[in-house]
């Protein structure tokens, strides 16, 4: 029988709606696509990636043991008259004198020393419960260790006092300082685009590891402490740091600030910064309690606060600023009101980021007060997003903080998703086109480069944007979509009240959903599995058949879901939610949803329409389709096997896909020839159940031509031919 060519009793014929890779995956990022944070990504990103890769660093940058004691405090004062009244060129050394008083509780027993991190400190003294150190105090690859004169045990508190003196001959990260006038180029030409440092700046950078270049800390994000920052500057400028202004003293050439938090904060989001700025407010009524208000402030150079130019090229703060009284409302109203004494943002330069979630002090770059890009274009709407995005992080990230840099996710992903609530906060459309933009964007650098794991990022890679940032935001709007926004949002709320003022790792996570949640969709082992824990996302082929019932006016529609991802840190198959929309005539659409547990399954619909074609819905779930492929049959009742080949004709491809739809379980033979009827290959020979089942046909070393598929089943042969191109 081989080589034969038989009369097909099947006409089929192959619709593809769309394919994976089309060409909306340009070679440039699309338009719609946002690029977020990293919206000011230049040399200083790439110095501070470079400082992430010392290997000196590197095994403390990955510490995440925790320590033997717990800080409950810092007070930390630092000098900067000097930092700031003095000028400061190439080969002068930035240099200012600090003190850090740090009361901690010891958590084990017979601790006879501690370490602490601290970077370019230079260490003068150290007093231990109001007494002298004896014992040296040994520094080395970033870590203070701290003898002390007794040993100490759990439940002892001891507070040191340590001084210390900073120096660098650059800015390194930690501590950035600018002169007055220094011209920042802002990119690619035209060169109209240079800005200014319009007043001397000082300001403190810390996250993820930079808190210890200025000040000795035990630098872990789990670990929280209250704190006051006293901070002394040349008359004329301002401080801003975390928590409230208590108190400022003016003598006859200096000024000095003492900012007091009362509530718990780790150190990479402690921040101080200095200059000659315009300080105004607005005021936030409380939404659970209109009666009380805090202050949301703005920290701005002058010309940022006078100006009224329409060109849009110059920076003006009260107009990028017009929406937060109405963001704090809004995230005030989800997530339950906002847990701290007052908000504020300062604007700084230069910096690489776009914007840094402070607590109680957001750090913006100075160029998400203007409202074009430097190509002249709309940055509004993105500056806007980046405002709504460090505003969330202080429920997402600062109220609840990632216990590790492993699970910077939470952090990250809480904020992207929220920037997409607020900006459907009216309209869901606008929710779907916003979370669409965050899952396109991951799929795209995807593309590009195969991503890795959410959880526990490279450490030269600790804010990839496609996962920390774009992946991550996609998993928190599928935890929506899979458990209800608002039953999500209560959760969190939820989740607020138990975690808030603390850290919580991935697990904990997992676990206060699972406590939460009886039953989801997935459970919540698996969805953690498969979406933070390992890499990749579910690729689907689709097929589907539809068979009218001889009894009725309904159809039967078969919707044949196969997963094909594959890669060493990607699951075979991604237990997801899915939504099916099918077009029937005259603009009929049907939804129905799915869970789909196997790689390989078909889902059964009975419709009062025959589809023409159906649809994925690809907004509730990050997948990507690699083909539609449509099955039609003008004989339905007599066919027992439906075959189709996708790609076919396989164009320098590696494999086609055979897929199989059989109405009754029977033994199968599927063999590959020539068309001189020569077997390259057997596909399969045994038994196969009734539904749907996937082949992969090997096309890698076949040459160029014409190949024929058989396929014989209950005594019928079938013959489809596959057209290999090279
Ligand atoms: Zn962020």
């Amino acid at each position: 029988m081989k080589g034969i060519i038989k009369f097909m009793k099947l006409i089929v014929s192959i619709l593809i709606i769309f394919t994976l890779f089309s060409k909306i995956f340009a070679q440039n990022l699309p338009d719609y696509l946002d690029p977020g944070e990293h919206n000011f990504d230049k040399a200083g990103y790439k110095l501070f990636i470079e400082k992430k890769r010392n290997p000196k660093l590197l095994k403390e940058y990955i510490a995440l043991e925790k320590r033997n004691y717990d800080v409950l405090r810092y007070d930390l004062y630092m000098d900067w008259y000097d930092l700031i009244s003095k000028h400061f060129e190439t080969g002068n050394l930035l240099t200012f004198e600090a003190s850090n008083k740090i009361q901690l509780v010891i958590l084990e027993n017979n601790v006879s020393f501690i370490e602490l991190d601290a970077m370019l400190l230079n260490i003068e003294s150290i007093t231990i419960n109001g007494q002298p150190s004896n014992n040296s105090n040994k520094k080395a690859l970033g870590i203070l260790k701290v003898n002390f004169n007794q040993t100490f045990n759990s439940g002892d508190t001891v507070v040191l006092d340590i001084k210390y003196n900073f120096s660098s001959s650059e800015n390194e990260g930690g501590i950035n300082v600018y002169e007055k006038g220094t011209p920042i180029e802002l990119g690619p030409p035209p060169n109209y685009d240079t800005v200014f440092i319009e007043e001397k700046i000082a300001y403190t950078m810390a996250e993820p590891i930079d808190a210890r270049y200025w000040m000795p800390c035990n630098d872990r994000p789990y670990d929280k402490a209250l704190s006051s920052f006293t901070v002394k500057v040349p008359k004329g400028y301002t401080v801003t740091s975390n928590g409230l202004l208590t108190k400022k003293v003016d003598l006859a050439d200096s000024s000095t600030f003492f900012w007091k938090h009362d509530y718990p904060v780790t150190t990479y989001l402690m921040h101080a910064a200095a200059s000659k700025y315009h300080y105004y407010y607005d005021w936030y009524r409380r939404v659970s309690n209109p009666d009380d208000s805090i202050k949301i402030e703005y920290y701005v150079w002058e010309k940022d606060f006078q100006d009224t130019s329409s060109d849009g090229m110059t920076h003006n703060a009260t107009y990028a600023f017009r929406n937060s009284v109405k963001m704090m409302e809004f995230y005030s109203t989800i997530f339950g009101e906002y847990p701290y004494e007052r908000y504020g943002m300062d604007a700084v330069l230069d910096c690489w980021f776009g914007g840094m979630e402070h607590q109680t002090i957001t750090t913006l770059h100075r160029n998400v007060l203007r409202k074009k890009n430097r190509w002249g274009g709309n940055a509004d709407n993105g500056n806007q997003l980046v405002i709504a995005h460090e505003m969330a992080h202080q429920w997402l990230g600062d109220l609840i903080t990632c216990a590790s840099w492993n699970d910077i996710w939470i952090n990250e992903g809480g904020a992207v998703w929220s920037e997409t609530l607020w900006q459907g906060r009216t309209n869901p459309d606008n929710y779907n086109w916003a979370i669409m933009g965050k899952m396109q964007t991951y799929l795209y650098y995807n593309t590009q480069n195969v991503q890795p794991p959410v959880y526990a990022p490279p450490i030269d890679n600790v804010f990839n944007y496609a996962t920390t940032y774009m992946k991550a935001g996609s998993i928190y709007h599928m935890l929506g979509v899979m458990l209800g926004k608002e039953r999500f949002l209560e959760i969190l709320r939820e989740m607020f009240a138990e975690y808030g003022y603390k850290s919580l790792d991935t697990e904990e996570f997992k676990n206060f959903l699972k406590s939460k949640v009886e039953n989801p969709s997935v459970d919540f082992d698996t969805f953690f599995e498969q979406w933070i824990y390992k890499a990749g996302h579910p690729i689907y082929m689709v097929t589907h058949s539809t068979r009218k019932n001889q009894a009725d006016e309904f159809y039967k529609v078969n919707l044949n879901l196969a997963q094909l991802q594959e890669g060493d840190d990607i699951p075979n198959v991604f237990q997801t939610c899915m939504w099916v929309k099918f077009f029937g005539p005259d603009g009929i659409v049907y939804i129905d949803s799915l869970v789909n547990k196997d790689r390989i399954e078909q889902f059964t619909f009975t419709l009062p329409f025959k589809p023409d074609s159906l649809q994925l819905d690809t907004v509730k779930t990050l997948c990507q389709v690699y083909a539609y492929v449509t099955d039609v049959e003008d004989n339905s009742d007599n066919a027992t096997v439906i075959a189709n080949i996708y790609p076919n004709p396989s164009i320098n491809k590696d494999k086609s896909f055979l897929s199989l739809e059989l109405k009754e379980d029977s033994f199968i033979d599927i063999e590959i020839n020539d068309n001189l009827g020569r077997k390259m290959d057997k596909i399969k020979s045994g038994f196969l159940t009734s539904g749907y089942h996937l082949f992969d046909i090997q096309t890698k070393n076949l040459a160029s031509g014409i190949y024929l598929i058989s396929i014989q089943s209950k005594g019928k042969l079938i013959t489809k031919q596959l057209n290999v191109l090279k």
